[in-house]
């Protein structure tokens, strides 16, 4: 079932073109909507079947969010692909935009339509130079074929799209802080409400998603919303990509349907070196609570298994550690991460962030008191739930699971002043 859906250019020859996305069915749903084919309720129920989640890590259902923003509803509206992909361990937007930019561009303009937006932008990380010069390149492919611009193919549709390089701030990820950073701005996150279908980029309504989920629609459209929930579980349609890193002997992205067990994929990334033992996965990027390798050995990679396990499925990056990991190092490492991104806003997250990585640091060193566990996870507790922006929870949820999957390995680097693995 693999690559069949945001990857289903990957195996032929010029992958990036108009002609070989064309060749595959590409801009098929486009025109249909362009001859009056397809009305955007036909598009918005469609999706709803599907059970297409959102794959930047919140699941939202796509056909739901797309039902917020009123078509009807006169005055400017936008839509916004968020390919500021900046979760470590992540890295699966930038290669559908590197390898099949033109379904990007056909989703972006299939929900401009459904949502009565005519403008739409894509927003990619500051350090993505290579998969922006790839959509730069498809987007005039598109606009020279007549596919964007104003009354596309003699209709009365317009829809414009650009690309846009943020500046490379972790933080621009979230939507809010994404449409400031678009508007010239500082990425800083906004209060919700109102939300961004009522009052989004230049404070009109917008739709923000992903690049992977804008990437499922038009293949949704051609192939059927029953098709496309087939390839995953009930609750958790299609394909997702997922990034696996780590201790693996393959690391890289991988397009499977979602509920593959938790092992294949592991057989798929090349599995464990010799001699090693699964010790802990982060199931989706950094910011998800981490698992005891023993549990995901028994999980389905979906939104509800994960869920049930303890975790979440996030944006799908999957980090690997074997028995030689230190769970104190690479705490301190998130720590570290999450302290430099910070946008400051918020005294939890700008100073709880602070201190976890101090603690953190006396402990690294040999210096850590009795106390320090109970206190990592009290600053956690406090900085959930308690800030503008989910980046409390990002913090937070680490700290938590690591120290509670972990908790022996932690106490014992607390006690002796060095880590009980030795490498
Ligand atoms: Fe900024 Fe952190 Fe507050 Fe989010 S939680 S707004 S990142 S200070």
């Amino acid at each position: 079932m693999a690559n069949e859906v945001c990857f289903r250019t990957l195996s032929l020859e010029d992958p990036t073109s108009l002609s070989t996305y064309e060749s595959i069915g590409g801009y098929s749903t486009w025109k249909s909507i362009i001859k009056g084919e397809l009305t955007a309720i036909n598009i918005v129920e469609e999706l709803k079947k599907s059970c297409l989640r959102g794959r930047g890590g919140a699941g939202f259902p796509t056909g739901l969010k797309w039902s917020f923003l009123n078509k009807d509803i006169p005055g400017q509206k936008y839509v916004v692909c968020n390919s500021d992909e900046g979760e470590p361990g992540t890295c699966k937007d930038r290669d559908i935009m590197r390898y099949n930019p033109h379904q990007v561009i056909e989703g972006l303009a299939i929900a401009g339509f459904a949502m009565g937006a005519d403008t739409g932008y894509n927003y990619l990380r500051g350090e993505y130079i290579e998969p922006f010069s790839v959509m730069e390149h498809a987007l005039g492919e598109a606009y020279s074929a007549g596919l964007l611009g104003k009354g596309v193919m003699g209709s009365s549709i317009t829809f414009n799209l650009y690309n846009h390089l943020g500046a490379g701030s972790y933080i621009c990820g979230e939507e809010t802080a994404l449409l400031n950073s678009l508007e010239g701005g500082r990425g800083l996150p906004r209060f919700k409400p109102p939300f961004p279908a009522n009052f989004g980029l230049y404070g009109k309504p917008t739709t923000v998603n992903n690049t992977e989920s804008f990437a499922s629609v038009p293949v949704i459209l051609e192939k059927g919303a029953k098709w496309f929930l087939e390839l995953g579980t009930d609750n958790s349609g299609g394909t997702k990509i997922f990034s696996v890193s780590g201790h693996v002997m393959k690391p890289g992205n991988f397009e499977v349907g979602l509920g593959i067990p938790f092992a294949d994929l592991l057989s798929m990334a090349g599995g464990l070196a010799t001699d090693r033992t699964l010790k802990a996965v982060i199931p989706g990027g950094s910011s998800m609570k981490i698992l005891a390798g023993e549990i995901m050995m028994q999980v389905n990679m979906d939104y509800d298994s994960l869920r049930n396990a303890g975790s979440s499925l996030g944006s799908g990056a999957v980090i690997i550690m074997d028995d030689t990991t230190c769970m104190v190092s690479v705490l301190l490492r998130l720590a570290e991460f999450y302290h430099d991104e910070s946008c400051g806003q918020c005294s939890p997250c700008r100073e709880g962030t602070g201190w976890l990585v101090k603690i953190l640091n006396r402990i690294i060193k040999g210096q850590g008191k009795k106390g320090d566990l109970d206190t990592l996870v009290n600053i956690a507790n406090n900085i959930e739930g308690r800030t503008i922006c989910a980046f409390g929870e990002a913090v937070a949820w680490p700290i938590q699971s690591f120290i509670d999957n972990f908790h022996d390995e932690f106490a014992f680097f607390v006690k002796e002043g060095h880590s009980m693995i030795i490498n």
